[in-house]
């Protein structure tokens, strides 16, 4: 586990660095801070807020969740399973609720991330640091080698799902609106909420905070927890993010089994995962079906692992992350990237 101050305290050096180098990505980072003023007035407004509308909000973290961790994440990057057209429906909805880019996008940046995961081509490549791989990654351009890599894979399957198309014809004014028009108008009809009121908490505050509880997984489930599954994986399992992602914590089981759509080895009795226990509900009533598993291939590579620790075969060890690096080298070197170059500089200290 890593627990390293300097990707932290490198940040405003960091920042300077590619605000000078012209990386900033200005129309994501307006966004983002505008989003993040629209959550703060949200705080002041829980007190002013009827019930309904904080039991709509709170409500709204799993209904917006399962549009991300059901939807963009198991079904349409992972294809781990497969769902009937009024559940695809269903799952786009929710996943404009949670207004994190359109589906094909999000699914597109997601598949890279997991072939490139680690490297100059992953999207949110955790080597870069904490904050990169949490919210810095939007607030820059891309990595040369994220858009090459893009166009190397295949998102055929998504251009032939109209759902998705769907939703990609009317971004980002669809998601826009069921982000934050549309809570507030469910708020204003049905207990007569103010609709400014449910606009701040119902949307901002609660968009905001979804939108955390995503970044977690790849910044936290990169950084901190245990490695059962694959030691030379980065990604950990941690049940901490698992809570705030309902269920997308267990990132070293997702690593090397990307195609499960349970994300996680054991059942919801022992790993927390109300995303999976909606995948089994929709399945036990026959709209879910082809739900693959990793189980029997762990059940080889551990088979396999206990064989090379008998035969006294040491456990490989991971490449360190550029600050373990430099802890290890006595303050020898910080290594930066350059995104528009797409090369290392390596500055002595
Ligand atoms: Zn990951
Ligand atoms: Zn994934």
């Amino acid at each position: 586990m890593d627990l390293s101050n300097k990707m932290f305290s490198e940040i405003p050096m960091v920042f300077s660095y590619h605000w000078n180098l012209g990386n900033i990505n200005w129309l994501m980072t307006a966004w983002t801070t505008w989003a993040h003023a629209v959550a703060f007035v949200g705080l002041f407004k829980i007190m002013d807020c009827r019930k309904e509308t904080l039991i709509w909000a709170f409500l709204l973290w799993p209904i917006s969740g399962i549009g991300i961790t059901v939807g963009a994440h198991r079904l349409w990057s992972h294809r781990s399973y497969s769902a009937a057209l009024p559940v695809r429906v269903f799952l786009m909805l929710c996943n404009s609720i949670a207004n994190q880019g359109s589906i094909l996008h999000w699914a597109r940046d997601h598949r890279v991330h997991h072939k490139h995961s680690e490297t100059d081509a992953d999207p949110h490549n955790a080597m870069r640091g904490f904050f990169f791989a949490h919210m810095g990654w939007l607030l820059l351009k891309k990595h040369p080698e994220v858009i090459r890599a893009g166009k190397e894979l295949d998102f055929s399957d998504l251009h032939e799902d109209p759902v998705v198309m769907f939703q990609k014809k009317l971004d980002p004014w669809f998601a826009l609106y069921m982000c934050f028009v549309f809570p507030a108008q469910i708020a204003v009809r049905f207990w007569g909420e103010n609709f400014w009121t449910a606009f701040f908490v119902a949307g901002g505050l609660r968009y905001v905070y979804v939108l955390h509880c995503t970044f977690l997984v790849n910044s936290a489930a990169h950084l901190y927890g245990d490695h059962p599954y694959d030691i030379m994986s980065h990604p950990a399992e941690n049940p901490y993010v698992s809570f705030f992602a309902i269920g997308e914590g267990w990132h070293n089981w997702h690593h090397k089994y990307p195609f499960d759509y349970a994300t996680s080895e054991f059942g919801i009795s022992s790993q927390f995962n109300p995303s999976k226990l909606f995948i089994d509900m929709l399945a036990a009533v026959g709209l879910v079906w082809g739900r693959k598993r990793g189980t029997a291939a762990w059940d080889m590579g551990r088979a396999r692992r206990e064989r090379d620790r008998k035969a006294g075969v040491p456990l490989p060890k991971p490449v360190s992350r550029p600050w373990e690096a430099t802890a290890v080298k006595g303050g020898i070197e910080i290594v930066h990237w350059k995104p528009t170059a797409g090369v290392k500089r390596v500055r002595k200290v």
